[in-house]
């Protein structure tokens, strides 16, 4: 698996085989048609069926976006308080919620919702977001007006708001077919703490009315795209689309998420600086949520344990000083991702201070360690959206039990990971890292979860489709395989 220093493996479709649209501007957004040069080639293609529909959803943005005529009659609805139907144009208005990993896949959720009703995805990205993403559709733009008039009540949205599909619901004892005037817009929120009325939400008999409601205010911080499959009325057409269920966020990641310049400087400068030249690239990502809770000591040993266990890397030893000349020495470089220091400095000084069993030459990077979640940063944003494409390069991927950062950088690499159980307590566990099913990010909070009863019972999900099983890394999860 001898790579050269350029990026370019193969010729490499830069549209992915029809993912992405031709005729973009390519210096506004140099990532888009080459980061494809940069990542393994992905053997999943998507359905033709899914890139007509994206050319098609592309027409109708152009037509229904920002600032267009439709647009500003569809507005008027809103400031009138009537739905008068004079427009064909209607909107998922997606507003952020959590950290970045989070964010993205709800995004990417949103879209596939606003894709199947012949909805416009617009986004508030707001300050913190700014510069982190290209524009993914040509010629419009999908980021929600700083002026639109709803902006201003987004960051308080709940549950049991009194403009939410839930409220609603609640209202009128479960049968809106009895509400005569379809309101202009409705909150939608989806969030993990969503209470019973808002999971009605994904009841296919509640589908229908939110057709005649021309804007939806969705909030969430959950990857819901796999319940999509579990409402009837949408099963055939994503059965269209996503012939293969296992490569749906894959495909929906990297049409949405382009990196911006500013973020693929950060990309490409650090690839070129230390991995280009590796015969192998190995992405960890050491995602801590509570670090009282998991001590450095038993996550590292979790971490060794996994790379022996799983045989990632090659083992120091610890009787030499000096391995065994040999003239082709493997090279493997490992990145790790994580807002600490310590599991870097260890596994670093580990592999400096002896040498490897079979000589393989491993170097050792950590991009950044920012110490803390921050909000309202956009720098802060472009970093973390860096170490998750830096991740998605890789050929092997090992990232942390319930992290969506992870779930980004495996959807955009197309990669299969290894989960690292990140152990709580100061015991390591035995399967320190066992391999994912499929490459699918987890639906931690389907509607109908088991609420933390201690009990190891498969969610009654799970056998609602052949397609969707209960997550490896949380039991209360479904996920897409
Ligand atoms: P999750 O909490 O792991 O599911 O992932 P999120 O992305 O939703 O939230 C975690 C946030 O913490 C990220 O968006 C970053 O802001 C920050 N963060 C966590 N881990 C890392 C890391 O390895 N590198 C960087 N740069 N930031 C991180």
């Amino acid at each position: 698996d001898k790579r050269s220093s350029q990026p370019a493996r193969v010729a490499v479709d830069k549209l992915l085989g029809g993912l992405l649209a031709p005729g973009f501007d390519e210096e506004s957004c140099v990532s888009r048609y080459r980061s494809s040069l940069y990542r393994r080639i992905s053997p999943h293609k998507p359905s033709s069926y899914l890139a007509l529909k994206l050319r098609k959803y592309e027409d109708l943005h152009k037509r229904c976006g920002p600032h267009t005529e439709s647009y500003n009659r569809t507005l008027e609805e809103l400031s009138s308080g009537h739905v008068n139907g004079t427009t064909d144009c209607s909107y998922v208005v997606w507003t952020p919620a959590n950290g970045l990993g989070n964010r993205i896949i709800s995004m990417a959720s949103s879209f596939l919702y606003a894709f199947l009703t012949n909805r416009v995805l617009l986004v508030d990205l707001g300050t913190d977001m700014a510069g982190v993403f290209c524009e993914p559709f040509p010629n419009t733009s999908w980021l929600l007006p700083m002026d639109f008039p709803l902006s201003n009540q987004f960051y308080g949205l709940r549950s049991g708001n009194d403009h939410s599909y839930g409220h609603l619901l609640w209202k009128n004892n479960m049968n809106v077919s009895t509400v005569s005037q379809p309101p202009p817009f409705l909150y939608l929120y989806l969030s993990y703490n969503y209470d019973d009325y808002d999971k009605l939400f994904y009841k296919d008999q509640n589908q229908g009315f939110l057709q005649n409601v021309p804007w939806l205010i969705l909030k969430s911080d959950q990857y819901f795209a796999p319940y999509l499959f579990l409402i009837p009325s949408f099963q055939q057409e994503l059965g269209r689309l996503f012939p293969d269920t296992e490569t749906v966020f894959h495909h929906l990641v990297r049409y949405l998420f382009h990196p911006s310049n500013q973020a693929w400087g950060l990309i490409t400068r650090f690839y070129h600086s230390y991995l280009a030249t590796a015969d192998q690239r190995i992405g960890l990502q050491v995602r801590v949520f509570n670090r009282k809770a998991s001590p450095i000591k038993v996550v590292l040993e979790q971490i060794l344990g996994c790379i022996q266990k799983e045989k990632l890397l090659p083992q120091v030893d610890e009787e030499k000083q000096i391995a065994t000349s040999s003239k082709n020495r493997t090279s493997r470089a490992i990145t790790i991702a994580s807002l600490y220091p310590e599991y870097y400095e260890s596994i670093k000084n580990m592999y400096w201070m002896k040498p490897t069993v079979n000589g393989d030459v491993i170097g050792v990077y950590q991009p950044s360690h920012e110490e803390f979640q921050q909000f309202g940063n956009n720098i802060h944003n472009i970093k973390a959206w860096a170490e998750i494409n830096i991740l998605s390069l890789s050929d092997v991927l090992v990232t942390s039990s319930w992290s969506t950062f992870g779930y980004v950088a495996q959807g955009l690499g197309g990669l299969k990971p290894w989960i690292l159980y990140v152990p709580t307590g100061d015991r390591t566990t035995d399967l320190p890292c066992p391999r994912a099913m499929s490459m699918e990010p987890c639906f931690h909070f389907p509607p109908n979860y088991y609420k933390n009863t201690g009990s190891r019972r498969r969610l009654a999900t799970a056998s609602l489709a052949p397609h969707i099983r209960q997550c490896e890394d949380a039991t209360s999860g479904i996920k897409l395989v």
